[in-house]
């Protein structure tokens, strides 16, 4: 149970009295597709508002820097370029709730339905932007070690390693590499750990990884054991080809082994593919009339900034023509 003020007094969710809040537009999340969402329809004068587990930015936030986002002066930094967006969105209207846990949602009713601990948001529209989060690593005592050991975001928790002896880097994606690349601005050394015996990598990310002489790769090999008992000092690896178990010491470990669709709450009323990901037509609709879909979380093959902000524009004008062909049929 997540620890809050009211659990501490002894309080039920239940019996707080809860602020009753309507839009024209609810949006789940505020990464790049939620943001985008806002900025339009604010502009269109459409009440707006974000509603944001976490603080805004979305995982674009979490990494040093963008060099793929059109538009920018070579590159940007992922934090600066998500406060931008904020920014616009502010400027135009939206209203942004943050660090708002979620209890439940109500699709199925003409009026969509946002709860969460203290409000109650309604909206005609739903625009559903909760993008993505990391797969974890899978092995025992990750969770006693996630955040102290095991990390999951460079940018965040990087610092923490200043002057490490080595850090390890789980993956052979962008993310991976480049996030790798990114370290050892803190770490003495960096050591990539890679299941297969070559990167999945833009050219571009492996060739500055290998004119970096602070970092090594060890291919064809998983992760199987954290080594530490209340800090961590190392990993256990095994050749996946040979079977060879060998201990790499090292002060932290940062995973970059995919993403998983921030689906749970959702996927019970929303289709859904067999990886978890919503389904939608090209207008961003999904099977329930008047519940968009956009970014990351949406069934699609390339998940990045510029798509998400894509999808974000897509969604937004569809849900102004849904609206004003709702109100025409009133
Ligand atoms: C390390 C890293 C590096 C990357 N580098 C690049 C790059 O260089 N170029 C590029 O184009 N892309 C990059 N990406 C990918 C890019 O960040 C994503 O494609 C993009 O952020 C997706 O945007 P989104 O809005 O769909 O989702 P997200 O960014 O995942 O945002 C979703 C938001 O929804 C919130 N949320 C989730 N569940 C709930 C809920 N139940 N209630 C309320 N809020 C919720 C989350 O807290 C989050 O703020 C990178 C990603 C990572 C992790």
């Amino acid at each position: 149970m997540r620890i809050t003020l009211e659990n501490l007094l002894g309080i039920e969710s239940e019996q707080i009295e809860k602020e009753a809040l309507e839009a024209d537009v609810l949006v789940l999340g505020a990464g790049p597709a939620g943001l985008t969402t806002a900025i339009y329809t604010s502009r269109a004068k459409l009440r707006t508002i974000v509603v944001e587990e976490g603080i805004p930015g979305g995982q674009a936030a979490t990494t040093f820097h963008i060099a793929n986002y059109p538009g920018t002066p070579g590159t940007i930094g992922g934090k600066d370029l998500m406060d931008n967006m904020i920014s616009q969105a502010k400027g135009f209207g939206a209203d942004i709730h943050d660090l708002k846990e979620v209890f439940s949602l109500d699709l199925s009713r003409e009026m969509k339905e946002i709860i969460t601990e203290d409000a109650i948001y309604r909206a005609p529209v739903l625009v559903v932007a909760t993008g993505a989060e990391s797969r974890r690593l899978p092995v025992e005592r990750e969770a006693d070690f996630r955040g102290n050991g095991v990390h999951y975001c460079a940018t965040c928790d990087g610092a923490m390693y200043q002057d490490a002896e080595n850090v390890i880097v789980v993956g052979g994606g962008n993310s991976a590499v480049e996030e790798a690349v990114f370290l050892t601005k803190f770490a003495k050394h960096v050591t990539i750990v890679h299941q297969f015996d070559n990167f999945q990598a833009s050219k571009t990310a492996q060739e500055e990884a290998a004119m970096n002489d602070k970092i090594s790769v060890i291919w064809d090999s998983e992760v199987r054991t954290l080594v530490g008992e209340k800090h961590l000092t190392g990993v256990e690896i095994e050749n996946v080809k040979t079977h060879q178990m060998s201990v790499v010491d090292a002060n932290g470990v940062f995973v970059y082994i995919g993403m998983q669709p921030r689906t749970q709450i959702l996927k019970e009323q929303l289709k859904i593919n067999d990886w978890g990901y919503i389904e939608a037509d090209d207008e961003m609709r999904t099977n329930i009339k008047g519940v968009f879909v956009a970014g990351d979380v949406r069934s699609k093959t390339v998940r990045q900034v510029a798509t998400a902000v894509g999808d974000g524009a897509a969604a937004a004008v569809n849900v102004e023509r849904y609206l004003a062909s709702r109100a025409s049929q009133k």
